[in-house]
């Protein structure tokens, strides 16, 4: 291991500085500052150690992103390289560079002929951003400038900036600065657990689809541009939809000339055992917001992928793109974007998680929770599940302070040494897919304890 970047200082004293400067993401910096921030210093291949040397194995890919796990010398040797060369440069001024080139031929090869196209973007919230603007401008080159409406769902989460927010579903997230915006509106999300009622999860899910449909012909369908959803919810608690959800909803979009946009900021590179999300519940979308996975991380970069019906139309017809980025494909982020394609396939990561340790995982879930008392369901695929907290399984009745349970069972879960993440009654695991089989059994196994010491504290108080 090399020195440390910076000289080292007690936790204490980092935390005191933190409390001072940060207001940190989706917290009561209040409560917060009183307990002080976890201070992270290092990571490597599936594991991050703290200030204090205390060593956690990360069941949740940083922010669902470090797809090839901590410190890979390809991705730093790329980044170093492409800094020495080529340290920036932009995409005005008529001029492009070599290693966006490099990228997007990559990215296109991965996606197959039905793509063509993509603005680059830092982050996936911008990536949303993008996409707004562009839904509506492809729309007005098309002679269609009513279609000016974004439908996004309940409880869905497309990033934190203005536009991104609105198409997101999260009504605290909305208090905070008067969103939505016009023309954005939401539909039912697919949450049968939730929401399902006696009907089962395929009745459901189509239910769910089709208030969608409803939504379209409410607004008249010439008001509409596009549907907006991510194809399993991530923040919203890793919902995966019923068996048939996605091709209702294909088929409205259709029907209806509203573009299908797919938010696989989550769902890309490889988290479901196929390289895009929608390969996995089988559809086909107009337009794709990619970030974390696709440079694991390492450096902030987005994108939005448009299919050719909406690139070539854009580029034919559409006169100036007003739009721009300084650091839209940034030298650094594309070199290291690159590398990071390259060790997926290099190692084979993404039919890895397909075919060996997205099984093992989501078998290793099962085992351990599907005769739990405190879990209702278990849902997931390849490295991405959630398990449900229940207080009845036969009726699917929740806790009432389950947001509480499943912090508790979270919090414990670090104190183990395992990270993993909590989101209303749902307690949710997306590993680096270069995770092996016994780091799958030492994660499942400390969630296990964790969710344990919870159900000792639930049935304890409660008898
Ligand atoms: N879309 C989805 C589906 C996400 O999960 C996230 C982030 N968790 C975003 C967009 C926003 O990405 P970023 O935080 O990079 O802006």
């Amino acid at each position: 291991m090399n020195a440390p970047h910076f000289p080292h200082r007690a936790t204490g004293d980092y935390q005191q500085s933190d409390a001072a400067h940060h207001l940190h993401a989706f917290v009561d910096q209040k409560a917060l500052n009183s307990e002080g921030a976890r201070v992270m210093v290092r990571g490597e291949g599936v594991y991050l150690w703290d200030n204090d040397g205390n060593r956690y194995i990360d069941g949740m890919s940083g922010l669902w992103c470090t797809n090839v796990g901590y410190g890979r010398q390809e991705l730093i040797d790329a980044a170093s390289r492409q800094m020495k060369e080529l340290s920036y440069y932009n995409m005005f001024f008529h001029t492009t560079h070599p290693a966006v080139i490099e990228l997007s031929e990559r990215l296109f090869s991965l996606l197959g002929d039905r793509f063509s196209h993509v603005v680059y973007t830092n982050s996936g919230s911008e990536a949303n951003e993008v996409l707004i603007r562009t839904v509506r401008r492809y729309w007005d080159i098309m002679g269609k400038p009513g279609k000016k409406v974004l439908i996004g769902r309940i409880n869905g989460y497309h990033g934190s900036t203005v536009g991104s927010a609105s198409l997101g579903g999260m009504a605290f997230m909305h208090e905070m600065g008067d969103l939505p915006i016009p023309n954005i509106t939401h539909v039912d999300e697919p949450y049968w657990y939730a929401n399902g009622g006696d009907l089962t999860p395929e009745a459901f899910g189509k239910r769910a689809a089709l208030s969608l449909e409803r939504k379209i012909l409410e607004l008249g369908a010439d008001r509409v541009g596009a549907f907006v959803a991510e194809p399993f919810q991530g923040a919203g608690g890793m919902i995966f939809p019923p068996d048939g959800y996605w091709q209702e909803i294909q088929r409205i979009c259709r029907q209806y000339d509203v573009l299908l946009c797919a938010d696989e900021v989550i769902g890309g590179f490889g988290r479901t055992g196929e390289w895009f999300a929608h390969r996995h519940f089988g559809f086909e979308p107009d337009l794709i917001c990619i970030a974390k996975g696709l440079t694991s991380g390492y450096v902030p970069m987005g994108g939005l992928l448009m299919s050719r019906q909406v690139g070539e139309a854009l580029v034919e017809r559409g006169g100036v793109y007003a739009h721009g980025l300084t650091y839209s494909g940034h030298p650094l982020a594309a070199a290291v974007a690159l590398a990071n394609l390259d060790v997926l396939e290099k190692d084979h990561l993404v039919e890895r998680t397909k075919n060996d340790t997205g099984p093992y995982l989501q078998r290793a879930l099962r085992e351990a929770f599907a005769d739990h008392p405190l879990i209702g369901e278990i849902q997931g695929v390849g490295a991405v599940a959630a398990i449900q907290f229940a207080k009845n399984k036969a009726t699917r009745e929740r806790f009432s302070d389950e947001a509480e349970l499943t912090w508790h069972s979270r919090t414990v879960g670090f104190e183990l040494g395992a990270i993993v993440r909590s989101t209303n009654g749902r307690l949710i695991v997306a590993p680096p897919l270069v995770i092996d089989h016994a780091q799958i059994d030492e994660l499942v196994g400390k969630m296990r304890q964790a969710v344990d010491a919870t159900a000792k504290k639930v049935l304890g108080n409660r008898g």
